[in-house]
């Protein structure tokens, strides 16, 4: 579900995402909500509200967003419930309304504890109201609060991020997040980076942040359970890992993604043509494309790699009538003797050195040789 409106933007993000004005924001949730009662009946096992900053939206709206979301999708009580958050304090308040309305799991969009790189990334909170935000949904009763960390901030070493790191832990969230910066074409970042590559961080020093987050987190008994996401025993995000296993999943709102019987779709990015449409109770604009052969298969290689299990052969052959080792044998081969896979009788993962370059790695799969 995807609440697109922020109280401010971030010069690095790509996003669908407006700057909040609160007749627009009325205007798309209503549209919101007839999209919801209008599309085709689906059952969700996960609810994920993300952003743009869903905390935009005063916790009384967002209770009532989930309770027509878990009547309509029926979904089961205790399920993986996850809200995104930005720690502006001005928007930290009513946690209790989402833990009533079975929100059980916080996301926040912390980025950074060193105020320099929050500023930086055009943040505009302060390490101490993340501390703050994050002892106001533990009040509230959260058990499972998420930790979003960005690495590779222009200005960043490896000294400031081990700061971010070690803060982070501190706080003793049950999973954390850690994604490089990538400088996206038409952000203002995008432009920053045209002036002045030199104040970018450098694909070595970046692969040193990454090592060091890695060495860290697990250290300090995180499971890497995915390229990004380090999680506490038990504490994996059941959401996506359904993304990661090639499940389906519906998405609503302005720019959300959907797969569903081998269709992944997006729903438009034009706010107006989006809201216009629901409001209308006619079909929302999408893009589809079918997946099939080469093309589904690929897809799925390439999420599966991002996880620690990695592929399975036999669940693999099984789902896709695909034998793995036979359809990638020259590319698993070449991947192999380069240290960037380990293939094992049962299984084909990522080596330590293979999540590095994951991308690439993935790459070879999608469009094999
Ligand atoms: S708060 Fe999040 S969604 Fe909104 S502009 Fe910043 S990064 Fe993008």
């Amino acid at each position: 579900m995807h609440l697109p409106f922020c109280p401010y933007i971030c010069p690095y993000c790509d996003f669908a995402k407006w700057p909040l004005r609160r007749s627009q924001a009325d205007r798309y949730l209503a549209a919101l909500e007839t999209e919801i009662a209008a599309v085709p009946d689906f059952r969700a096992t996960t609810l994920f509200l993300g952003g743009g900053t869903p905390n935009t939206y005063a916790p009384d709206r967002i209770a009532a967003l989930v309770g027509l979301l878990r009547a309509r999708f029926a979904l089961p009580a205790g399920a993986e419930v996850t809200i995104e958050l930005n720690p502006d304090l001005e928007l930290c308040e009513g946690f209790a309304a989402y833990r009533a309305a079975g929100i059980d799991r916080a996301s926040f969009g912390v980025q950074s504890f060193v105020l320099e790189e929050l500023r930086t990334l055009g943040r505009r909170h302060t390490p101490g109201d993340v501390a703050e935000a994050v002892r106001r949904v533990r009040d509230a009763g959260f058990a499972n609060v998420s930790l979003d960390l960005i690495f590779a901030v222009p200005g960043q070493t490896v000294a400031s991020w081990r700061q971010s790191l070690d803060a982070a832990l501190a706080l003793e969230p049950e999973h954390i997040s850690t994604y490089g910066l990538t400088v996206e074409e038409g952000t203002p970042y995008a432009r920053w980076f045209e002036r002045e590559p030199g104040r970018f961080t450098s694909q070595d020093i970046e692969a040193e942040l990454y090592a060091e987050a890695i060495e860290r987190l697990t250290g300090a008994g995180y499971e890497q359970y995915e390229i990004s996401n380090f999680a506490k025993p038990g504490r994996r995000s059941a959401h996506n890992a359904n993304y990661w296993a090639n499940g389906e999943y519906l998405g609503l709102g302005v720019g959300a993604a959907s797969y569903l019987g081998g269709v992944r779709s997006v729903r438009t990015r034009d706010l107006s043509a989006y809201c216009d449409a629901a409001l209308a109770g006619v079909p929302v604009p999408v893009e589809a494309e079918q997946l099939t052969g080469d093309a589904r298969t690929g897809e799925a290689v390439m999420l599966a790699l991002r996880t620690a299990e990695g592929v399975e052969l036999a669940a693999f052959a099984e789902r896709y009538a695909v034998d793995f080792g036979e359809r990638y044998r020259e590319v698993l081969e070449e991947m192999r003797t380069a240290g960037m896979l380990e293939v094992t009788t049962t299984h084909v993962r990522l080596t330590a050195r293979g999540r590095f370059v994951a991308n690439d790695v993935c790459a070879a799969f999608v469009a094999p040789a």
